[in-house]
């Protein structure tokens, strides 16, 4: 289980903060990392020093571009944050969130993606809404913001807690989704279909945007759609398309 969930750094600028999260990774049994275009040299003595014989993970993470290259394969991608926002976006607590991830894991193409922010101005909104959901760690309200490696220390934690829970209780997990879940990359697909149709029909208009896309992507990951039922509503929106097009 724990193989198969990833963390995810985007834009981190001190190569400390990747050791330490490589520390606190290999702490709990985590091995796989991905840095979304680093503002710093991923590998210096700093990374080493606070890495203290973890550095393997960060030779081993995988250095992208984009966030859609880090979690194109992942079923469940959840976004850490201290802030809330004004659009709120599904809650989870990290204790939650570790609850969920023996059933989140239990058929084996599942991936589960945990993705942090930058250290000084954390995930974007744009960011945050590709993920199905946000997890917040409880802190003291008037200083709610962790270190980068602390916060992955707290969620790579309860990812340990859940997999030593379903090792003591040795039932198996809960029935795995009868088909598999729709990947973030399959998701993205559908949102800008989505967003192209409801273009050509007239129903959105990009200029006053009014958070209609930020709605509909809030709306459809909170269902977790399945592969199949993407494509039903692909289906769908090329229909769509192409009545509208017969009519222009
Ligand atoms: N100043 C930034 C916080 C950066 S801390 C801001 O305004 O958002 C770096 C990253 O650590 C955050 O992007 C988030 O992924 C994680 N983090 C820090 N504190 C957290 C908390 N209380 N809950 C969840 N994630 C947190």
């Amino acid at each position: 289980m724990l193989e198969r969930i990833r963390i995810v750094l985007i834009g981190t600028s001190h190569p400390g903060n990747i050791g330490g999260t490589a520390r606190a990774m290999h702490n709990m049994g985590l091995a796989d990392l991905a840095l979304v275009a680093p503002r710093c040299e991923p590998l210096t003595a700093d990374t080493v020093s606070r890495a203290s014989g973890a550095d393997h993970i960060v030779h081993g993470a995988r250095t992208v571009e984009t966030l859609e290259q880090a979690v194109g394969d992942a079923t469940l991608v959840v976004g850490a944050s201290a802030r809330s926002r004004t659009l709120p976006w599904p809650m989870i607590t990290p204790r939650a969130l570790g609850a969920r991830l023996p059933a989140e894991l239990a058929s084996p193409e599942a991936r589960v993606a945990l993705v942090f922010g930058r250290e000084d101005s954390g995930l974007t909104n744009a960011e945050l809404q590709r993920c199905h959901a946000h997890v917040n760690i409880p802190t003291n309200p008037d200083f709610s913001s962790l270190n980068l490696a602390a916060a992955v220390q707290v969620l790579a934690y309860e990812c340990r807690q859940a997999w030593l829970g379903q090792q003591e209780a040795s039932t198996p997990a809960e029935a795995a989704p009868p088909q598999p879940l729709a990947s973030h990359e399959e998701l993205e697909r559908y949102f800008e279909h989505l967003e192209r149709t409801l273009v050509t029909i007239g129903f959105h208009d990009p200029a006053t945007p009014r958070q209609l896309m930020a709605r509909l992507r809030r709306f459809t990951l909170r269902a977790r759609p399945e592969r199949m039922e993407l494509n039903i509503l692909r289906g769908i929106l090329t229909a769509t398309e192409q009545q509208a097009e017969r009519r222009d």
